[in-house]
């Protein structure tokens, strides 16, 4: 008892399921002869005859050129011994439309052998089943493309219309459909025996159209071993480029424009053309999938075209190091560059548009916009992630909002000013890091950079009330999550994440309105869990005793209230500290006014991160001539 053969798409020669020979070529009263490739049982147990092959094969693949050719041979050879006439017949009667040679899946052999009798892409089907098999038969390899041919024109183009890649050269509009496509065949020959995701996985092996993933990532994805992973992509991929495939418009279009171009961006290129692509496509992945529609000759070619793309542009580049250098160092940290200020070595201005010229030489990535560009190499710049990060946490977002967080961007990275809002505007929406609408954009978020001030900042007023917070509570809890409050004051005021409010002390979420409610609320909260500084001192034979306690106000200020006595027995020129660690400060702290000691934020940090002191911890100090040395934090 045999299953029944799921009957799963058009067949060709090899597929699974697919019948060995078409079913026009039965002769009853011929024995099959005996071929290397047919494994299933009821061939084994009776002489095969030729009804047999012509029914479909369950379980047989066989995707092996060399047998092929040689049981191809034996089975013409079997028909025209008994049937001298058989030969003399055309390929095929079966009744053809419209179809052209060019829409058949045909193997490179027989596409070379068609060529070599004068017959193009362009020839009607019917004129094709009309040549004389023995008009093949004289040809070399004659046998497997009469085989071939004649598969292709009973069993497949009956069903092409469900052919993956019939569909894609009706209807592909970008790469990445053409070779999913070309996967789903393949995965069809295979005998469909694995699922949609298998598509995917593939394409991604590939990085075609879509991110790249090594068979350790697919892998822990499928939950199966990376070895079986590469064992199933070997045998799908092994029957690829034996087929000349339908090649979709889209495709040719491509190569085209490729070909038209000297310099080696193949996404610049396709998007330049008006094709819409949505993954960075590389000259390796292209020229693969050019292999795998079976178009070998036109991957060399276009190799050998990204070859001397790739040469030329070294030489200019060789050519040009002096001035590429310059330009390199003319580009701003946020990854901008103002092409019309570019100076020489003899500071002199170069010329605008060779600045230009070089630019893409000099950079993979270059976006341009007046006389400003965006420049990188292969990673998004400092200016796109400051944009992303923004949208990460907020989106829709008013533009002018954006532009303030990415002038923040650029000021605590000290680059210099950024162009004009519509300028900067334009050059991130060509390099994809945002979408404008009426005033505000969209876009793809960039996650934090965990671990940062910036982003801790961001997720302390991401989860506050109102998303408003004052400034000694986000000091307080500065000093419990142990960050470093000496630059806490610097990154708030550059962090493309915050804004001050109106309200003094106050610091919202960018992109945020808050409401008079989450105003006073945000108010009420700082002064609930204000913990005031006091100072306790007396004056001994040979020093000043003190004991601080260390309060809000102190802690996110750095400087304390103290009564105008000590103010006045202060040393004249600062004390400096000393920790009772011995870590060595150059602060000093100084009278303030008359009646406030300052300069404390130095050594406050440092008890904060090593000593454990927090707010309302008391600070034990002895001050002998002009030292300051700290006794205890309790
Ligand atoms: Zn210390």
């Amino acid at each position: 008892m045999s299953k029944s053969v799921s009957i799963t798409g058009p067949w060709m020669l090899g597929a699974w399921g697919a019948p060995a020979i078409p079913q026009s070529w039965v002769v009853p009263r011929v024995p099959a002869p005996k071929l290397d490739y047919l494994e299933p049982a009821k061939v084994k147990k009776r002489p095969a005859t030729m009804a047999d092959l012509a029914r479909p094969q369950e379980g047989r693949r066989g995707h092996d050129p060399v047998v092929w050719e040689s049981s191809s041979a034996r089975i013409v050879h079997s028909l025209t011994s008994d049937n001298p006439r058989w030969a003399e017949a055309p390929i095929s009667i079966c009744v053809l439309s419209s179809g052209r040679l060019r829409d058949l899946p045909v193997l490179t052999t027989t596409h070379q052998a068609l060529a070599r009798l004068g017959f193009t892409g362009d020839a009607n089907l019917d004129t094709v089943a009309g040549i004389t098999r023995s008009q093949l038969l004289a040809l070399e390899d004659g046998a497997l493309v009469l085989l071939d041919l004649t598969i292709l024109l009973e069993c497949w183009w009956p069903r092409h219309e469900d052919s993956p890649m019939h569909i894609a050269s009706e209807c592909a509009t970008t790469l990445e459909d053409v070779a999913a496509a070309i996967v789903e065949e393949y995965i069809a020959y295979d005998g469909n025996r694995l699922d949609q995701r298998w598509v995917t996985w593939i394409l991604r092996r590939f990085s075609w159209g879509m991110p790249g993933a090594t068979l350790d990532e697919i892998g822990k994805e499928a939950g199966v071993t990376r070895e079986r992973i590469r064992q199933v992509i070997t045998r799908i991929s092994q029957p690829a480029g034996s087929r000349v495939w339908p090649l979709p418009a889209v495709v040719s279009g491509a190569i085209k424009s490729l070909r038209d171009h000297d310099y080696l961006s193949v996404q610049d290129v396709l998007l330049d053309a008006g094709f819409v692509t949505d993954d960075d496509w590389t000259p390796e992945e292209i020229t693969e999938l050019l292999r795998w529609l079976g178009y070998s000759r036109a991957a060399q070619a276009l190799e050998g075209h990204f070859e001397n793309a790739e040469m030329a542009q070294r030489e200019r580049r060789d050519q040009n190091a002096e001035l590429i250098a310059l330009i390199r160092a003319a580009r701003s940290k946020i990854g901008v560059i103002r092409t019309d200020t570019v100076t020489g070595s003899d500071g002199a201005l170069l010329d605008q548009a060779s600045v230009q010229q070089l630019l893409p030489l000099t950079y993979s990535r270059v976006f341009t916009s007046g006389p400003w560009s965006l420049v990188s190499n292969d990673a998004p710049t400092s200016l796109e992630n400051a944009a992303g990060r923004q949208l990460g946490l907020v989106q829709p977002l008013a533009v002018d909002e954006l532009y303030e967080g990415l002038d923040r961007e650029r000021r605590r990275r000290s680059a210099p000013p950024l162009p004009d809002p519509e300028t900067t505007l334009d050059l991130l929406v060509q390099a994809g890091a945002i979408d404008l609408d009426v005033g505000t954009c969209t876009g793809p978020a960039v996650p934090t950079d965990s671990g940062t001030i910036n982003a801790w900042l961001a997720a302390l007023l991401q989860h506050a009330d109102g998303h408003v917070l004052h400034k000694e509570v986000i000091n307080r809890q500065a000093v419990r999550d142990r960050m470093n409050l000496t630059s806490l004051g610097v990154y708030i005021s550059f962090s493309y994440a915050v804004r001050q409010c109106p309200t003094p002390g106050l610091y919202r979420l960018l992109g945020i309105e808050p409401s008079s409610e989450d105003i006073a609320h945000a108010l009420a909260v700082a002064e609930a869990t204000r913990i005031p500084s006091n100072v306790d001192w007396r004056v001994t034979s040979d020093a000043i005793e003190m004991a601080v306690t260390v309060g809000s106000n102190m802690l996110s200020m750095g400087s304390v209230t103290v009564p105008h006595a000590l103010n006045q027995m202060w040393p004249s020129g600062g004390a400096r500290v000393h920790c009772m660690c011995n870590r060595p400060f150059k602060a000093k702290v100084a009278k303030y006014a008359d009646s406030a000691l300052s300069n404390w934020s130095t050594l406050l940090t440092h008890l904060a991160l090593d000593h454990d002191l927090r707010e309302g911890t008391v600070l034990s100090a002895e001050i002998i001539d002009s030292n300051l040395r700290v006794v205890s934090v309790k």
